[in-house]
């Protein structure tokens, strides 16, 4: 808030990326690494490396959406398992079938284990946050060992979007770029 005082990164927005390490919206770098969708379709998926420790970010709103496919599909995956070797007669067929339905359980289960340690850093941050008064978050945010800083760049304008709307950030272009 110091160099930035329109934001402050330490008011918990579970749509903002979070570093769980600096317990704060740091500013960020991302990478973008192309990848393929499930149906096989090219997309991209968007890393983001906090600005202060280059720890992976996360977004609680996504993770809670992943936390509960992850989860869903874990408990389909033993369910259709159990039902397709009761249906399959040969009994190596059967056993092959549980083998593969339970490990990709495993995987599902293992990534909503990884979701549920993520949120729950961020769940006992954000209601901390919440029950503080508007006063001593900005009194946080000012002491917090990283204070964000103008750049003029898309990695930049990505962050201060999340909490301004597009004229906002305009005018934050406006007023820490205009001397450039
Ligand atoms: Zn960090």
């Amino acid at each position: 808030m110091k160099n930035i005082p329109e934001i402050n990164h330490c008011s918990p927005n579970p749509e903002a990326w979070w570093c769980s390490q600096c317990k704060a919206h740091t500013t960020f770098q991302y990478t973008t690494l192309p990848d393929r969708d499930s149906r096989g379709n090219p997309e991209v998926t968007v890393l983001h490396n906090c600005g202060a420790c280059n720890f992976t970010m996360f977004r609680a709103a996504e993770s809670i959406s992943h936390r509960k496919i992850g989860g869903g599909l874990g408990v389909l995956m033993i369910l259709a398992g159990v039902v397709l070797s009761i249906v399959e007669d040969n009994e190596f067929q059967s056993s092959s079938i549980l083998g593969i339905c339970f490990t990709a359980s495993g995987i599902f289960f293992a990534s909503f284990i990884l979701m549920s340690v993520y949120l729950r850093k961020w769940s006992s941050w954000s209601s901390t946050q919440k029950s503080r008064s508007e006063e001593s978050l900005q009194d946080e945010a000012l002491e917090h060992p990283f204070q964000p800083e103008y750049v003029n760049n898309r990695a930049f304008t990505k962050w201060a979007e999340q909490f301004l709307s597009s004229e906002e950030v305009e005018q934050l272009h406006e007023k820490y770029g205009g001397e450039g």
